[in-house]
């Protein structure tokens, strides 16, 4: 088998360059045709020396995922099914909005974590994604965009690893897939624009915190253990304590002043208002000054044999005003792609009122809570920051 360069970021690209006997400066090149301009095949690079260009196919390849499906939403929303090999597929999906175009990307064939309410975690676990399987899926529906809606500009903006699996469980292909995204020379995405989401890996936020701070999404679900440990079976391992410490921990390196918390709305599990209560103290109290934060309500999307439903509209919307009006940004997730079952945790979302949220993160602000920010250099977009 060749090496796939769809598997190095920068520097593993220029490492491999090196091994060839070929300047550093060929890796940014390569890296621009493959990412920035979406080539397959080398004869197509042109500006590589011809004897580098004949060389190439003998020793790697550009190999995508194959595609089993695509799904049109009548919204927009786009969903692929990739084929990962052993009968394993990964879904992959596409949410554009008025602002951006965001990505939804899977990190694992399955989900070891299996919590009670997914059905990826239902499915059990069959394999870690490889840094080339995570990125073809970005890779392939980006140049695919480009081509289908006739643009020469960047039409993914947002990328959140909310796809099926942990991503913090494959944290070494993780991590160089999330390179990439940030590279200028690849797809230039700002950090702030990049969300890993975790059920809560407790020692591998602490790595990404030094590694590679992007944007973090914490899967809670639920304000107590008891509660927690019978959906996120993970919380046994971290419970919700450590957990909210990695996200104070998290903060000074994230390249956004709030953690995003996720809970999953369930009829009658996690829904009611002591819980909404519980999760008030909870996010204002923990470790005295609370946790910067802002919090998406996910109506639940039901699948066969979960034995769990939704909440109704107006138990969600209750739940959000509590939460708002006890200080916490919380927005619900409108559900996008229905009709192709596109489910992801990053759906686009209407805020409920901000009035008391916002104030109360000012107030976070003025108490210093607010850590200072270590942002490593970002490379610039020319997009609006969204405000949600
Ligand atoms: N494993 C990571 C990322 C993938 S799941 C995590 O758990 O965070 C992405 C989001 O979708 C998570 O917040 C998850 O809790 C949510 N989710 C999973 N199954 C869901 C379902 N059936 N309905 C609504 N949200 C769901
Ligand atoms: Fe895995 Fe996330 Fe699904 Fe839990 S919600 S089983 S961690 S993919």
């Amino acid at each position: 088998m060749t090496v796939n360069l769809l598997d190095f970021d920068l520097e593993g690209l220029a490492a491999f360059c090196e091994k060839l006997g070929e300047k550093r400066f060929r890796a940014v090149q390569l890296f621009r045709w493959i990412h920035q301009k979406g080539a397959s095949r080398f004869d197509e690079m042109t500006d590589l020396a011809r004897s580098l260009r004949e060389k190439l196919p003998s020793v790697c390849s550009i190999t995508p995922l194959p595609v089993l499906s695509r799904q049109d939403s009548a919204d927009g929303t786009i969903k692929w099914l990739f084929d990962v090999g052993d009968g394993n597929a990964v879904e992959t999906v596409f949410i554009p909005e008025d602002d951006r175009g965001t990505l939804c990307v899977s990190s694992q064939a399955g989900c070891a974590v299996g919590c009670r309410f997914c059905s990826t975690g239902h499915q059990g676990f069959s394999r870690n994604l490889t840094t080339g399987e995570i990125l073809a899926q970005l890779w392939y529906a980006e140049h695919y965009l480009r081509q289908h809606l006739n643009s020469k500009e960047r039409v993914i903006t947002n990328v959140v690893m909310m796809g099926m699996g942990e991503p913090l469980q494959n944290y070494g292909a993780l991590v160089p897939a999330l390179r990439v995204m940030l590279d200028d020379h690849a797809y230039g995405l700002s950090r702030r624009r990049v969300t890993v989401s975790t059920s809560g890996v407790v020692p591998m936020i602490d790595r990404l915190a030094k590694d590679c701070p992007v944007a973090l999404a914490v899967s809670l679900h639920a304000p107590n253990d008891a509660l927690r440990d019978g959906l996120v079976p993970l919380n046994r391992k971290y419970p919700i304590a450590e957990l909210l410490d990695a996200c104070l921990r998290y903060l000074p390196a994230a390249p956004r002043d709030f953690i995003t918390f996720e809970y999953c709305m369930l009829d009658g599990v996690n829904d009611q208002p002591e819980h909404a209560q519980q999760l008030l103290a909870l996010l204002r109290g923990h470790g005295g000054t609370g946790v910067p934060c802002k919090l998406n309500l996910i109506p639940f999307n039901p699948f066969p044999d979960s034995g769990l439903k939704c909440s109704p509209r107006s138990t969600v919307l209750r739940f959000g005003q509590m939460l708002n009006e006890g200080g916490i940004v919380t927005t619900v997730r409108k559900t996008r792609g229905d009709d192709i079952d596109a489910a992801c945790g990053q759906l686009a979302g209407d805020v409920l009122d901000r009035t008391q949220a916002a104030r109360r993160m000012a107030q976070l602000r003025a108490a210093g809570v607010h850590p200072v920010k270590v942002v490593p250099s970002l490379p610039q977009t020319t997009h609006q920051e969204d405000s949600a």
